[in-house]
């Protein structure tokens, strides 16, 4: 149909923490989208890449849940039940599959479909353990089941799984029902897997988890460091900011172990080692100091914790952390000189720094040598971590973290929580609560967590040392899943909330920059699934809560008010394309782009130095598992795949899990190209693809984490971070193998 008779409804793409702008077109006539376009924003200026443009159709997926769902009486014990990763498939005997089985049947209210190659939750084997139900008895047995848990048990037998997909809206109230309803802060998302060391640092040096500047202002920045990241695959249209701003003169460091092609767009690239980061920031600060480069009137009024700073890097002469990293000790020189002669500078960093037992120390690093070199609070400088989810900013500003309520105030301040006692009219847990990564551990203590709210999150695939998570799964009392589709957690399920996709709900989203955007429906939700926030209000009610929200503005409206981040906005003034917050005026001005101009977020207005030593990974490798795993995303996929392996452009470009090895490690395992290998660690093994690639280093493997029938989190260490609590994706220890 021609454009004009399409109906244009404007969104944020729901992907990657970038946000960018587009509309749908859609055929009213047909029930369906006909094609999505990026729009004018400046964050993304009308940019997307193929998972924006392409990979909406998942939504229409014939496998979405339309109903609630019971588990049967007599369909114990819980746990995985495709074929592909029950009983002992995933260990080190088992096979997982490479691949899976590449013609079963899929069926969902009677209508059968082709599998696509790749794996997927089997509907055929899982469903028969479930009986469909209606909404009043679904929501009944969830209030009732968490409400025993919590009368017999105590609070503290609670918990909630958010999920940075979710609206801030969704956000805000997921974690008012656990804290309002429950009486405790175990209350997290998927922000403990991605930034929550990146997050802790902020907070202790800069007072604030948020970025200080937007990517944007890399095009007045003289010099940028892309360190931990590949923006290419995972900020793909930020990453195509940074190579224009390389083209108009910004130089651009950039420091990961794999050589990604933002290596090829870098003036200077520093191969580090993984888990070296500590090593390389200190070596560059020691030769900062040493060449003359701190900016000593920024360090004299804003800085505190220099002096123990200068003390520690001291120890890192170029020479010895050459020896830790591989890096030249006159590349490590040169690019501490680029960075301290430049008049502006902004680091961005990825996952490759904050998912390791040392991500806080990573992050503190980097934040003291934007500190030292007066980096900070002016246009083209700054810190940016770049968030992963679309609204884990968002999700993390609204409180769906264990330690803080909404605008990270904390709930061990006796003050802040009366506030909130006042607000929502109830009496509140005045201890921190657990993370994602500490629930999962407590629910297989005595004493522990029992009962589970999961909304949105898929924690069989995407967290740490996966065999460990299905026994915490599979001994919980009790558990309820709210999703858009059968994943594999909802395998575990006792009982199943059909839920929506961003397509078919009003909310805001806030994205990297602190870019808050409205979200707008552009179908409903297929069957009896319903809107997120709208279920969340339902149990609420069922559990005693006097809640009556009328629209998702509604919720917004009360989550500003006790946020002073966001104060005056609201849905109506966000406009077409979004503001950043903090906003003094939104109806006239886009908002604040650089932070920090003046004064920082901690009590004293200093940024606090945080010097910290280099510490060697968890899990070493050695001649059993001599080579080192890094776990990661591709452009084409998304965390644990429930959206993109159901879309059939992105599924169609990458449908195969594949490990990246170094040419030479391949050939001295006699492994080609395209052959099936198996990779095991000390926690178990899977099967796949060999892919060989120089972008690897020598001894370093990479396998991404969208693939259940080759879960790479079968493989990791769930040691982690002591601040952040984050996992170790990036480092452990594993063999390769040919079959
Ligand atoms: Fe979506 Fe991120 Fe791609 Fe933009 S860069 S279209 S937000 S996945």
């Amino acid at each position: 149909r021609p454009r004009q008779e399409l109906d244009a409804v404007d969104t944020v793409c729901p992907y990657c923490g970038v946000g960018c702008a587009l509309t749908y077109y859609v055929d009213r006539s047909r029930g369906a989208i006909a094609f999505a376009e990026g729009r004018d924003q400046p964050g993304s200026k009308s940019r997307l890449c193929v998972k924006g443009r392409y990979g909406w159709d998942y939504a229409a997926s014939p496998q979405r849940l339309t109903m609630p769902l019971i588990r049967k009486e007599s369909s114990y014990p819980k746990g995985p039940l495709s074929a592909d990763v029950r009983g002992d498939a995933y260990n080190d005997r088992g096979r997982a599959g490479a691949g899976g089985d590449r013609s079963a049947k899929l069926s969902r209210n009677g209508k059968d479909r082709k599998r696509k190659p790749g794996g997927l939750v089997d509907y055929d084997e899982v469903l028969p353990h479930f009986r469909e139900a209606t909404w009043e008895e679904a929501l009944d047995l969830v209030a009732r089941r968490l409400k025993e848990i919590h009368a017999e048990l105590g609070p503290g037998a609670i918990a909630g799984f958010g999920s940075a997909k979710c609206s801030n809206e969704e956000a805000y109230l997921f974690q008012k029902l656990i804290r309002a309803g429950f009486g405790t802060n175990n209350v997290d998302h998927c922000t403990r897997l991605c930034h929550a060391s990146s997050v802790a640092a902020l907070f202790e040096g800069v007072g604030s988890g948020a970025v200080s500047t937007t990517y944007g202002d890399v095009a007045n920045a003289e010099v940028v460091i892309i360190t931990g990241s590949n923006p290419t695959a995972n900020h793909p249209v930020a990453s195509s900011f940074f190579k224009q701003a390389r083209r108009r003169g910004t130089k651009i460091v950039y420091v990961d172990p794999r050589a990604s092609t933002v290596a090829e767009h870098a003036d200077y690239y520093c191969q580090v080692k993984p888990g070296t980061d500590v090593a390389f920031y200190n070596a560059v600060m020691h030769e900062v100091i040493r060449l003359g480069l701190v900016d000593m009137d920024f360090v004299r009024e804003r800085v505190s914790g220099f002096e123990e700073l200068v003390r520690t890097v001291a120890d890192y002469p170029p020479e010895r952390s050459a020896q830790i990293t591989g890096v030249d000790a006159g590349l490590i020189r040169e690019v501490a000189r680029v960075w301290g002669e430049a008049k502006a500078g902004v680091i961005y960093w990825g996952m490759g720094i904050s998912q390791h037992t040392t991500g806080t120390d990573n992050a503190r690093c980097l934040i003291a040598l934007c500190s030292i070199t007066g980096n900070v609070g002016r246009p083209g400088t700054g810190l940016h971590p770049l968030r992963g989810q679309n609204n884990v900013q968002g999700a993390s500003d609204a409180g769906l973290i264990p330690m803080f309520y909404p605008d990270y105030q904390g709930v061990d301040r006796e003050g802040t929580r009366r506030r909130f006692e006042q607000a929502w009219g109830v009496e509140l847990d005045p201890e921190r609560g657990l993370t994602v990564t500490e629930i999962i551990g407590s629910v297989l203590k005595p004493g522990g967590v029992r009962g589970m709210y999961m909304l949105g999150e898929n924690p069989f695939l995407s967290d740490p040392n996966i065999n460990k998570v299905r026994k915490a799964l599979s001994q919980l009392d009790f558990l309820v899943v709210q999703d858009i589709f059968l994943t594999e957690t909802a395998e575990f399920a006792d009982v199943i909330l059909p839920a929506s996709s961003y397509l078919e709900k009003d909310g805001s989203y806030t994205n990297t920059d602190r870019r808050v955007q409205l979200g707008r429906k552009v179908m409903d939700p297929p069957g009896q699934a319903r809107v997120d926030w709208e279920i969340i209000q339902d149990l609420a009610r069922r559990i005693g809560l006097d809640w009556s929200y009328a629209s998702s503005s509604e919720v917004f409206d009360e989550m500003v008010a006790l946020m002073p981040s966001y104060a005056n906005l609201r849905h109506d003034n966000l406009g077409r394309t979004g503001k950043l917050y903090p906003n003094a005026d939104p109806e006239h001005s886009d908002g604040t782009v650089v932070l920090f101009d003046e004064r920082f977020n901690t009590d004293d207005g200093l940024a606090h130095l945080v010097p910290a030593q280099w510490l060697p990974a968890k899990e070493l490798p050695d001649a059993e598992y001599p080579l080192v795993l890094n776990t990661g995303r591709l452009l084409e996929h998304w965390h644990t795949g429930s959206m993109t392996r159901r879309s059939f452009a992105l599924d169609t470009i990458s449908p195969v899990a594949e490990v990246y090895m170094h040419p030479k490690d391949a050939a001295d395992r006699g492994l080609a190209h395209g052959q099936t290998a198996r990779v095991r660690s000390r926690r178990g093994a899977i099967e796949l693809q060999v892919r060989v690639s120089h972008r690897e280093q020598l001894g370093n493997c990479f396998i991404p984490f969208h693939f259940r029938e080759a879960a790479a989190n079968l493989l990791t260490i769930d040691e982690i971070d002591p601040y952040g609590k984050i996992p170790e994706f990036k480092f452990c220890a594993i063999q390769v193998e040919a079959l």
